[in-house]
């Protein structure tokens, strides 16, 4: 008996038949999941470490970095180079800040190392660039952020 039941399982091709059912049940437009990125932009962790971003005051616009070096000193990577000029009163002025992207690996300890917030990792995540010199970041590009395409339908 269950050797004829199997051969009628085979001839009328039941396992292709209710693999198909499975397959065309979760076509319905309700399973399906696409983010519809770039127009659509994708919900980011709380906690994301993205594109860096030198922070200067809302108010006098002036830049929060102290060039105090502690960032450059605790980047596994050694990837921050950090320029200043002492003023008159022998303190530190900010002039450059190089950050190079293509060898952080976002792993916010140069953040946290900031005495005064002034670099942050950021929640943007588009960070891709067509050349090598792209990914390398100047303090005009900390300060200001990413400027990614937007799109519309
Ligand atoms: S996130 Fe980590 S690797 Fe990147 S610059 Fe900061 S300390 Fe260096
Ligand atoms: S730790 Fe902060 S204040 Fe010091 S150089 Fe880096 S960004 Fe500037």
């Amino acid at each position: 008996m269950k050797t004829v039941i199997e051969f009628l399982k085979k001839a009328l091709l039941l396992d292709l038949l209710e693999g198909l059912w499975i397959t065309f049940r979760h076509q319905h437009p309700k399973n399906i999941y696409t983010e519809q990125y770039p127009i659509t932009r994708p919900a980011i962790a709380e906690r994301y470490r993205g594109a860096p971003r030198l922070n200067i005051h809302p108010v006098t616009n002036e830049t929060l970095c102290i060039a105090c070096d502690l960032c450059k000193i605790a980047c596994p990577e050694n990837l921050i180079v950090v320029g200043f000029v002492r003023d008159e009163k022998k303190r530190k002025q900010l002039t450059t800040f190089t950050y190079d992207l293509s060898r952080c690996m976002f792993c916010g300890l140069c953040e946290d190392a900031c005495p005064v917030d002034a670099l942050e990792l950021t929640q943007d995540f588009e960070l891709a660039s067509y050349t090598r010199g792209g990914q390398i970041w100047d303090r005009q590009m900390l300060e200001e952020g990413p400027r990614p395409t937007e799109y519309r339908q």
